[in-house]
């Protein structure tokens, strides 16, 4: 494939770049050949399913019935997504992993609305999407929400659930914050039929780590039993000179996405990988015996794809 060819196939989206930056050889297979990952994870969907619920939380149902509404909300992205010919992969069954889910969906849920911050900012835009050129090539995405905070600053925020709490260095240096920040300000966002030119310079670009509202179970030394896990936000500000070095960057990002040949990270991400049988089959270095047996030992720990 040449160059041309591989800009021509690829939207230049926040999730292309993403796939790339884990591994591109995970994004050739889903992004230029076009392979669907064999399963999903039921822990991705839990994920868009607590995004669902943050925006309805904002549109009408502050006061939600928790448990009533999260399995709706999961079931939407299990049956009713882009993705829903996907089987999920669940790590006991559905109906345990449902269970668990919702009940921490609650506590996140409980801790999210008693944050006055939360209830008393402004929505500004919620789940918007947007588009902005840099350098010459159009970026899309979906931005998760920019709120006036009570005190009148503005915050672009992203939602996050994963495992692990992101730290400071790695938010401020995140590339998906940083498209949606250059696209507040030098983009378009998508409003009703129209598109507009929001101009905002956000006070604050910020992850907002969801499952820090759970509630801890027991006492340790980093917090009493009923406590929540941590803080939530992790705020960073960005300057016009930061994005004009994030413009630097996702450009040379994307010169290496154009490049015909992508390479195979081999790292942690291989474990969680929807594509490990095919890549490691087509990996010269692995001999076919290796790559089967690894697959067999994947499949007994239960993380096989
Ligand atoms: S198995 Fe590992 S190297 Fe291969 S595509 Fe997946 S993440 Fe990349």
């Amino acid at each position: 494939m040449t160059r041309a060819e591989i800009r021509s196939q690829i939207r230049l989206r926040q999730s292309s770049i993403k796939d790339f930056m884990l591994c591109p050889k995970l994004f050739q297979y889903r992004h230029l050949d076009g392979i669907d990952p064999k399963t999903r994870s039921a822990k991705t969907l839990n994920g868009s399913a607590l995004h669902l619920l943050m925006f309805w939380l904002h549109n009408g149902e502050w006061e939600m019935d928790v448990e009533n509404m999260y399995p709706k909300a999961f079931a939407h992205y299990e049956y009713a997504s882009d993705e829903s010919h996907i089987p999920v992969r669940f790590y006991k069954s559905r109906e345990e992993d449902l269970k668990a889910f919702t009940a921490i969906a609650v506590e996140i849920v409980d801790g999210y609305r008693r944050r006055p911050e939360n209830a008393e900012s402004t929505m500004l835009f919620q789940e918007v999407k947007f588009r902005v050129k840099i350098l010459g090539e159009m970026y899309e995405g979906t931005i998760d929400g920019i709120r006036q905070l009570p005190d009148g600053k503005i915050e672009l925020f992203d939602y996050k659930s994963n495992a692990i709490r992101p730290n400071f260095h790695t938010v401020a240096a995140d590339i998906q914050l940083n498209l949606y920040t250059y696209a507040a300000r030098f983009g378009e966002f998508k409003v009703g039929d129209d598109w507009i030119k929001p101009r905002v310079l956000p006070d604050y670009s910020s992850i907002y780590y969801l499952p820090a509202h759970k509630i801890r179970k027991r006492n340790s030394k980093l917090g009493q039993k009923g406590e929540e896990m941590g803080s939530s936000l992790i705020r960073t500000t960005k300057t016009i000179e930061d994005l004009r070095a994030f413009r630097k960057e996702v450009s040379n990002i994307l010169k290496s996405m154009l490049r015909p040949w992508h390479y195979r990270n081999n790292s942690t991400a291989c474990v969680f990988c929807q594509y490990t049988d095919l890549c490691q089959s087509q990996n010269p270095v692995v001999s076919n015996r290796m790559a089967s047996k690894a697959n067999e030992l994947l499949a007994e720990l239960g993380i096989s794809n």
